[in-house]
C-alpha cells in the first residue's frame, strides 16, 4: 500500500505585536486619531456592551471614516498603501534571516521537506498585505477585511472578521490544504471531510507564534495536536508580562514566552530554529517507521 508522506512544515504567526508593533494603531495614528482613547474608551465601551472585540474595532473604524470624521475618507487602496510604505521598516529583528534559516535547516534534514509561513491575524488583511516583505515570504495571510463602495471606493461593510476562535478556522484550512482562492468560491470548504492521513499539513507539523488573548485557541489546538506553540511578550510592559504568566505559561498553553526577536542569537530565534529541526527529524523518523511497516 502506498503511503502518503507529509513533507511540508508550517510556521504560523500572529501579526500585530508578534512580527511588528500594532499596525492598526499605527494607521489610526497616521490619520491623527487619539489611539489611546480609540482603544481604551471607544472600543472598550462596545466590548462592555457585548460586542466581539474584533467586530467592535472594525465597526468603530467605519464610524470614524468619511468626510468630516476623524479618519477622513478611507479606501482599501489607502490601507494597502499604508502597509506598503510603513510596515517593511518596522519588523522585529531577525525575521528575514529566520525564514531563510528555517528553510535551510529543514532542507538539510531532507531535501523533500519544505517550510511554509502563514499569518493569521485579527488585524486588517489589506494593510498587512501591502507590505512587500509579507507578500514575498508568506504563503497566505488571513485577516479582517472590508468591502469597498462601488461608487467611491470607500470602505463600506465588514467583509470578514477574524476573531479569536475564528483564527482556528484558518489553521484547519492550512491543515487540509485549502487555499484562500478556493474559499472565496465555497465559504464552507473548511468543513470538508478530509481523512487525517490525507491532510496536507498535520497539526503536529505546525509551529504557532502569537502574543495575545486572541491566540489562545490556536495555542491550545496546535499544542494538543502535537505541534509547538511559542508566545511572545514585551518585557518592557508590565501588563504584557503579567498576561504572559497568567494566561499562557501558567495554563501550559505555550512551551515558553519570549521577546519578539528572531535572530539566531535571540531566545525565540534559536528556539524556532531548533523546533524546525525537531519537526523535520520527526517527519523523517515517521517516514522510515512507515516504510518499515510497509516492507
Ligand atoms: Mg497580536
Amino acid at each position: 500500500m502506498a503511503l502518503i508522506f507529509v513533507k511540508t512544515l508550517a510556521v504560523i504567526f500572529d501579526f500585530d505585536d508578534t512580527l511588528t508593533p500594532d499596525s492598526t494603531t499605527r494607521f489610526l495614528a497616521s490619520r491623527g486619531v487619539d489611539t489611546r482613547s480609540f482603544w481604551q474608551n471607544e472600543v472598550k465601551v462596545l466590548v462592555s456592551d457585548g460586542y466581539d472585540p474584533s467586530m467592535a474595532y472594525l465597526n468603530k473604524i467605519l464610524d470614524y471614516s468619511g468626510v468630516d470624521r476623524p479618519l477622513g475618507r478611507v479606501t482599501n487602496e489607502d490601507l494597502a498603501e499604508f502597509g506598503k510604505n510603513n510596515l517593511d521598516s518596522e519588523f522585529y529583528p531577525g525575521l528575514s534571516t529566520l525564514f531563510k534559516d528555517l528553510r535551510t535547516i529543514a532542507a538539510a534534514v531532507s531535501r523533500d521537506i519544505s517550510v511554509e509561513f502563514y499569518i493569521v491575524s485579527g488585524g486588517l488583511q489589506t494593510l498587512i498585505e501591502g507590505s512587500s516583505f509579507v507578500r514575498k515570504n508568506f504563503a497566505a495571510v488571513y485577516g479582517c477585511q472590508y468591502s469597498s463602495r462601488v461608487d467611491t471606493g470607500d470602505i463600506h461593510h465588514i467583509k470578514r472578521c477574524v476573531t479569536f476562535t475564528e483564527k482556528t478556522r484558518y489553521l484547519f484550512e492550512i491543515n487540509k490544504g485549502i487555499r484562500p482562492e478556493q474559499v472565496i468560491k465555497n465559504q464552507y470548504m473548511v468543513n470538508s471531510d478530509v481523512p487525517l492521513k490525507r491532510r496536507r499539513i498535520p497539526f503536529r507539523n505546525m509551529i504557532y507564534v502569537g502574543d495575545g488573548l486572541t491566540d489562545i485557541p490556536c495555542f491550545s489546538l496546535v499544542q494538543r495536536m502535537g505541534g509547538l506553540a511559542f508566545g511572545v511578550f514585551n518585557p518592557q510592559e508590565q501588563a504584557s508580562a503579567k498576561r504572559a504568566l497568567m494566561e499562557f505559561l501558567h495554563t501550559d498553553r505555550v512551551i515558553s514566552m519570549h521577546a519578539p526577536k528572531y535572530r539566531k542569537s535571540d531566545e525565540l530565534g534559536s528556539l524556532l530554529r531548533a523546533a524546525i529541526s525537531t519537526l523535520a527529524g520527526r517527519v523523517m523518523l515517521e517516514r522510515s517507521e512507515a516504510e518499515g511497516d510497509d516492507a
